[in-house]
C-alpha cells in the first residue's frame, strides 16, 4: 500500500480506523483467535553488529553475559516445554550478524531444526543475514519461517545501525522468499523515529511480494547500556493505530504484538487485539528482555474471551479456549 494511503488511514479518527481494521480482520481471521509463540535465545550476546536498541551487541556494556550456542538437547527440551505450555510456534534467535553454509555452527543449527520440527509446531529461526544456499538448507531441514525484521524506515535505519545496511536486510528477505520459507518481518517502534518512518516501514512491508506471513510489532525495550536506554515508552494510541494500519495493509499476515508488552497495560493490549493483533510471544523471557508471565497472559486472554490456537499445522476448524488450554 502506498505511503499516502497509509498516512490517510493512520490519521483518521481512532474509532473509525479501528472499525475498519476490525472489519478487515474479521474478513480474513477468526476475531477471537490468538496464536501463542515461544521465543528462545539459542546464542546470546557478543554480536558484532551495533544495532542501537540491542542488549546483545558487543559495542555496548549492557552487563549481558555472552553465551555459546546451546546444544540440540537444551533447545529440544525448551521446545518441548513450550509445546506443553500451548505454544504452536517455536522461534529460535541467535545473536549473529549472519550465518554461512559450511560452518560448524550452521550444521548444528540444521541438526537442531531437524529435531525440533518433529514436535509438530511451526519452526521459526532468526539467525541474521543468510543467502540462497543457507535459506534452501534451512527450509529442507524443516524451518517454516525465517524472521528478519526491517525494524524501521530505510531513511532512519542508518541512525540505528552502522555495521550493515537496510539493503543487506532486503537481500536476506529476498533469499528467504526464493527458498519458499515463509517470511516473518516487522519492526520496532519507540526508537526516536517519526510517525512517517513507521508508515514508511509499513509501506515497504506491505509492498513485499509476497507479503510477509507474519509481522512482529516490537515496542522498544529500552535496555540499560545501549544508546537508546532513555527512550520513553511508546504511546498506547500510537501503537494501536500502527497495529490497525498493519492489519489493513497486510490483511493475511499474523500481526504479532511482540517485545515491550510489559510496558503495555491490560486495557492497552485488549485494544491491540481488537485492532488486529492476533499473535503474542509468551513465556517469561523474550530473548534477553522481560515478558509477561505465561499464566498472566492466559488469564488476560481468558478474561477477554479470546481463544488460543490449537496445536499442529493440520488443526481442525475448532479452537480450544484459553481456560481449557
Ligand atoms: N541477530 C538477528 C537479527 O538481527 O536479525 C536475530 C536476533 S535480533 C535480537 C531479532 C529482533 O529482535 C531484532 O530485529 C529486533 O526487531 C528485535 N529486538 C532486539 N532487541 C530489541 C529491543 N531492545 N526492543 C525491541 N525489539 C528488539
Ligand atoms: Fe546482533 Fe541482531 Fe542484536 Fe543487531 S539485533 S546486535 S544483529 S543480535
Amino acid at each position: 500500500m502506498k505511503f499516502r494511503q497509509l498516512e490517510t488511514l493512520y490519521h483518521q479518527p481512532l474509532f473509525e480506523l479501528i472499525s475498519k481494521s476490525r472489519a478487515v480482520h474479521l474478513e480474513h481471521w477468526r476475531g477471537e483467535e490468538v496464536q501463542r509463540c515461544s521465543l528462545l535465545s539459542i546464542k546470546t550476546g557478543g554480536c558484532s553488529e551495533d544495532c542501537a536498541y540491542c542488549a546483545q551487541s558487543s559495542h555496548y556494556s549492557t552487563g549481558l553475559e555472552r553465551e555459546e550456542l546451546l546444544s540440540t538437547e537444551q533447545i529440544l527440551s525448551a521446545a518441548e516445554r513450550a509445546r506443553s505450555q500451548g505454544a504452536t510456534r517455536f522461534c529460535m534467535g541467535a545473536a549473529w550478524r549472519g550465518v554461512r553454509d559450511g560452518t560448524e555452527k550452521f550444521e548444528r543449527v540444521l541438526e537442531t531444526v531437524r529435531e525440533v520440527s518433529r514436535l509438530g509446531m511451526e519452526v521459526c529461526v532468526t539467525l541474521g543475514q543468510i543467502g540462497a544456499v543457507e535459506a534452501r538448507k534451512l527450509k529442507a531441514a524443516g524451518v517454516t519461517a525465517y524472521n528478519h525484521n526491517l525494524d524501521t524506515s530505510p531513511e532512519f535505519y542508518p541512525e540505528i545501525v552502522s555495521t550493515h545496511t537496510f539493503d543487506d536486510r532486503l537481500n536476506t528477505i529476498a533469499a528467504v522468499q526464493q527458498s519458499g520459507m515463509s517470511v516473518c518481518c516487522g519492526g520496532i517502534i519507540g526508537m526516536g523515529e517519526s510517525i512517517k518512518d513507521r508508515l514508511r516501514l509499513m509501506e515497504l512491508l506491505s509492498e513485499l511480494d509476497p507479503q510477509p506471513d507474519s509481522v512482529p510489532i516490537n515496542c522498544l525495550m529500552a535496555m540499560p547500556g545501549t544508546p537508546l536506554e532513555d527512550q520513553p515508552p511508546v504511546d498506547i494510541f500510537e501503537l494501536v493505530r500502527l497495529i490497525a494500519v498493519a492489519r489493513i495493509s497486510l490483511p493475511r499476515a499474523r500481526v504479532r504484538l511482540a517485545a515491550g508488552r510489559t510496558r503495555v497495560s491490560r486495557e492497552g493490549q485488549a485494544l491491540c487485539f481488537f485492532a488486529g493483533a492476533n499473535s503474542i510471544f509468551f513465556g517469561d523471557k523474550l530473548l534477553t528482555a522481560k515478558n509477561p508471565a505465561a499464566d498472566v497472559d492466559l488469564a488476560l486472554l481468558h478474561e477477554l474471551g479470546l481463544n488460543v490456537e490449537q496445536h499442529g499445522n493440520d488443526r481442525p476448524a475448532g479452537v480450544v479456549t484459553a481456560a481449557s488450554a
